[in-house]
C-alpha cells in the first residue's frame, strides 16, 4: 500500500478507506459474504437468511443536538441491518471508557441506548465492558453489533439496478456531520442543527412490505450522498446523474456549509437511506417515505443512466454538470 502509516483519511469511509477494505482487510478474511461489501453480512443458516452487521462509534462530543454517542451507535447498527432488508432483531454493546469518565454521563449514553432499541423493537442481548488508563481513549467509544432475518422474497441487490431505475433520497442531507461539527466547534449557529440520528428500521419495513420494486438501499453515513452513490456506480456499466435542484438540504445547513466551505453532499447523514427504485415504483416509494415523520422530505433525485459508465454526475442549479467523485481525504473525522 502507498502509506507506511495510518492516516484519518483511512477512517473516513471515502477513497482511503476503501483502499485499506480492498488492499488489507478483503484478501486476507476473502469470503463470500464479506466480498459482498454490503452493509451488512448475508448468511444463510439453516434455511433462513440472517444479517450480521458491526459498528464502532468515537463521535467527538459524545452529546450534540439531536443525539448523543447511545443513540447513534444503537440506531447506526439497526440501520445497516434494515437497508439490507433485514428486521433487525438482536444487538450487542461493548464499552471501551476512559478511567476518570463521569458515572452520570454513561448512565445518560446507556438511557439513550435504551430508549432508542426499544422504540426500534430490538433487544441489546449481550456486551462487555473494558476501562482504560486516564489519556489512552477519549472519553468513551462504543461498538456494537447487531443480526436481523431477511425474510424469504426480499430481494435486494446491487446487482439488480438497471438503466432507468430512480434514486430517492428519504429526506434532508448533511445534518448529522453539520450538528456534530457545529457542536465541537461551539460555532453556536442559531437556531442549532439537529442531527437526524434515527432508527430507520420501521420507515423501511413499511417500504418493503409495500412490495414496490425496491432494487437497492444503502444509508449515507461517512462520506455522505456522494460516496455511497459512487459506490453504487463503482466499476458498473451505467451512471448515475443526480439533479442538484432536487436534493433536499434544510436552509441553516446550506448556509453553514457555505460559511465553512464544506459540499453537503459529502457530510454525513445517520437517519437517511438512499434507495434505488424501478422507475415505475418511484413515485409509490416516495409517498410511502412522506407519510413517516422521518421521510417527510423524501425526493426522486436522479436516476440510472447509460452514460457516463461507472460515474456519478451532478446537474447543478444553474445547468451545468458536474462529476461527483467519491470523498478524498477526510473533511470532518470523528463525526460518527
Ligand atoms: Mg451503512
Amino acid at each position: 500500500m502507498k502509506n507506511d502509516k495510518i492516516t484519518l483519511a483511512h477512517g473516513s469511509g471515502g477513497k482511503l478507506t476503501h483502499e485499506l477494505i480492498r488492499q488489507l482487510f478483503l484478501p486476507n478474511f476473502s469470503n463470500e459474504a464479506l466480498s459482498q461489501l454490503g452493509d451488512s453480512a448475508i448468511l444463510q443458516f439453516n434455511g433462513a437468511r440472517l444479517a450480521f452487521t458491526t459498528d464502532s462509534y468515537v463521535v467527538k462530543p459524545l452529546f450534540f443536538p439531536g443525539g448523543d454517542i447511545g443513540r447513534l451507535a444503537v440506531s447506526g447498527t439497526i440501520n445497516d441491518l434494515a437497508v439490507v432488508g433485514a428486521k433487525p432483531m438482536f444487538l450487542s454493546a461493548g464499552f471501551i471508557i476512559e478511567e476518570g469518565f463521569e458515572m452520570s454521563l454513561l448512565e445518560k449514553v446507556v438511557n439513550s441506548m435504551k430508549e432508542t432499541a426499544a422504540v426500534a423493537g430490538v433487544e441489546i442481548v449481550t456486551g462487555d465492558t473494558k476501562v482504560v488508563e486516564r489519556g489512552s481513549v477519549d472519553n468513551l467509544y462504543i461498538n456494537t453489533c447487531g443480526i436481523g432475518v431477511v425474510n424469504n422474497g426480499v430481494n435486494l441487490s446491487i446487482s439488480r439496478i438497471e438503466i432507468g431505475d430512480k434514486i430517492i433520497i428519504s429526506g434532508t442531507i448533511a445534518d448529522h456531520g453539520l450538528a456534530v461539527i457545529s457542536e465541537r466547534e461551539s460555532l453556536g449557529f442559531s437556531p442549532s442543527i439537529k442531527s437526524d440520528c434515527a432508527p430507520l428500521s420501521g420507515l423501511i419495513g413499511r417500504l418493503i412490505n409495500s412490495g414496490a420494486n425496491i432494487k437497492f438501499m444503502r444509508d449515507p453515513t461517512r462520506g455522505g450522498l456522494a460516496t455511497t452513490l459512487n459506490e453504487i456506480v463503482n466499476t458498473k456499466k451505467y451512471g448515475i446523474l443526480i439533479n442538484e435542484q432536487n436534493i433536499p438540504i434544510n436552509n441553516n445547513v446550506r448556509a453553514l456549509c457555505e460559511i465553512l466551505g464544506y459540499d453537503p453532499l459529502y457530510i454525513a447523514n445517520e437517519g437517511k437511506v438512499v434507495i434505488v427504485a424501478s422507475a415505475n415504483d418511484a413515485a409509490k416509494v416516495c409517498d410511502i417515505l412522506k407519510e413517516d415523520d422521518l421521510g417527510k422530505d423524501a425526493e426522486i433525485i436522479g436516476e440510472a443512466l447509460k452514460e457516463p459508465q461507472g460515474k456519478v454526475c451532478l446537474k447543478t442549479v444553474i445547468g451545468g454538470t458536474r462529476i461527483i467523485d467519491m470523498l478524498v481525504g477526510d473533511q470532518l473525522p470523528r463525526i460518527c
